[in-house]
């Protein structure tokens, strides 16, 4: 049986009521402490904590927890951007749940791709071609997996190629929302 929300919490901040954003916690229906190595396998969390099991994530500049009986993530926009990032992420937990006997679960953090080893590839000028002000921010939506190194209408085909061969080492998020 797929595992499920059975509660979601969407609200402001009590320490900060006039921020703007919102946070959101997913009760999930079981607990899910056996899978969480095995989501930090094929997603490459950002954080992994081995007890209790929990992995982090960095999405657009929120950050996305899966602990063992709940997902939390803050700094939403509104209650629609929660709604489209825990119904992926939900997708995403159980794929994982079907697919477990192919995937050796990982009990530690897997290596991340450096910001400053992207932004080495880039060219640097912060030309804006790709929609956003720098090189720099532009390296760290990379580095999440939100972009990829297509997107810079700039980039050389060797440097390209480069910064490819580097990334393929690490794991990334599909994000699809
Ligand atoms: S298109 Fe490329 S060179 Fe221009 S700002 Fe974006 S990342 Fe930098």
């Amino acid at each position: 049986m797929e595992i499920s929300i059975s509660k979601r919490e969407i609200f402001r901040s009590k320490c900060n009521p006039f921020n703007e954003g919102v946070h959101c916690i997913a009760y999930l229906d079981r607990d899910i402490s056996e899978l969480i190595p095995y989501i930090n396998a094929e997603l490459g969390a950002d954080t992994y904590i081995q007890e209790p099991p929990t992995v982090t994530f960095k999405i657009y500049g929120k950050l996305l927890t899966i602990h063992p009986d709940k997902i939390a993530i803050n700094a939403l926009k509104d209650k629609e951007e929660a709604e489209k990032i825990i119904n992926w992420i939900l997708k995403e937990i159980n794929r994982i749940y079907k697919e477990k006997d192919q995937i050796t679960p990982c009990y530690e953090q897997l290596p991340k791709p450096q910001l400053f080893q992207i932004l080495k590839y880039l060219p640097k000028t912060n030309c804006q071609k790709c929609g956003y002000p720098t090189c720099m921010v532009f390296a760290s939506l990379i580095a999440e997996g939100i972009k990829t190194p297509d997107e810079c209408t700039e980039l050389s085909e060797p440097q390209k190629k480069a910064l490819n061969q580097y990334l393929s080492s690490f794991k990334f998020l599909n994000i699809d929302l």
